[in-house]
């Protein structure tokens, strides 16, 4: 099959009109035909070349929605016609420990929708039945897309760090990951304070979930709150003041992050010791747990803010990102 697509022909480029052949389908793969896809950080990162494993021609693109038009003879669960999401993963190996318990987003044999092959900013795109996961019924394609990399990313850790409704948490970073973390956590039943450097924003936090909204650069706003959160989630990817964060934790709080900060994080031993405190990390998260977050998010009508651009304007959809303008998440509808 003949795919229509846009693609970075070399690392930093603006994205080109790019036409590529499928092979025949393999017995277990399945072509979908895309409706949406968002547009998230790592498809800039990837575009650039920044992780050192992009292939050019690159067609970027791993927040997909769309319909299923072909599949194979051993595909399991779906059928043609069936509305699906394909995320940051398209295949993994589904024989290695992880895979067989349920982890597979944590092979280490796995296939990223845009590593060495091409994703979904085009027509069509092929994933592994695995990975191409059913949308459930009344969820609204045009805002689903995001929920397959970002809302999973920060929906895994809440469930990883057995976060509790009773608990008080935080979210560092209002941007396209914080702002689905602070409905989840609020829907999750939690108190959730949302940190920020922008104070402007406060009345727009609150309306997304947040009960409160601190200022993240200020240590006195954070003295103020000492010893009060039960879990932190970062969401930015610049070096912050780790220890002010975690003296905001309560005995046996968590600091998780998300956020792929490239400095090395200071963390003192004692900040963690005295209050049998933790720090980690994680990315994405299961098939299963993709599959619960999206009936979760219909049934308590959680969408991450989108803006929508038209397919052909990825171009201008990308520098609207890379300016730092996407209000929160941007959508390409193909
Ligand atoms: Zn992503
Ligand atoms: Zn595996």
């Amino acid at each position: 099959m003949e795919v229509n697509a846009f693609a970075a022909k070399k690392a930093g480029e603006d994205l080109e009109k790019f036409n590529y052949n499928l092979p025949v389908i393999g017995k277990e793969h399945v072509d979908i035909k895309v409706h949406y896809c968002g547009l998230c950080h790592s498809d800039l990162s990837m575009v650039n070349n920044d992780w050192g494993n992009s292939k050019f021609p690159l067609v970027p693109g791993h927040e997909i929605v769309g319909e299923v038009v072909a599949l194979g003879d051993e595909v399991k669960g779906l059928k043609k016609g069936d509305k699906v999401g394909l995320g940051w993963f398209s295949e993994s190996c589904m024989h290695c420990d992880q895979c067989m318990d349920g982890k597979q987003h944590l092979c280490s044999d796995s296939e990223g929708t845009i590593v060495g092959r091409h994703g979904g900013f085009a027509d069509h795109v092929r994933g592994h039945w695995s990975w191409v996961t059913k949308l459930p019924d009344g969820i609204d394609m045009s805002k689903a897309g995001p929920l397959f990399c970002g809302g999973i990313t920060v929906f895994n850790p809440i469930v990883l760090s057995g976060v509790q409704p009773t608990d008080k948490v935080g979210v560092i970073g209002i941007g396209g990951l914080g702002h689905m973390a602070l409905k989840f956590l609020k829907a999750w039943g939690c108190e959730v304070t949302a940190f920020t450097s922008n104070k402007d924003k406060t009345e727009a936090l609150k309306k997304m979930g947040a009960h409160n909204v601190v200022d993240s650069t200020d240590s006195k706003e954070l003295e103020s709150i000492a010893g009060s959160l039960d879990f932190i989630l970062n969401t930015t990817n610049v070096k912050l003041d780790w220890v002010a964060f975690l003296t905001t934790l309560a005995p046996q709080g968590k600091l998780h992050t998300v956020g792929a900060v490239l400095e090395p994080m200071e963390i003192p031993a004692f900040s963690m010791i005295s209050g049998e405190k933790s720090v980690g990390g994680s990315p994405l998260g299961s098939i299963a747990l993709t599959r619960k977050m999206l009936d979760f998010c219909v049934r308590h009508d959680i969408y991450p803010a989108v803006e929508e651009f038209k397919m052909e304007d990825v171009n201008k959809a990308i520098k609207h990102l890379h300016d730092g303008k996407a209000r929160f998440r941007v959508v390409l509808k193909a």
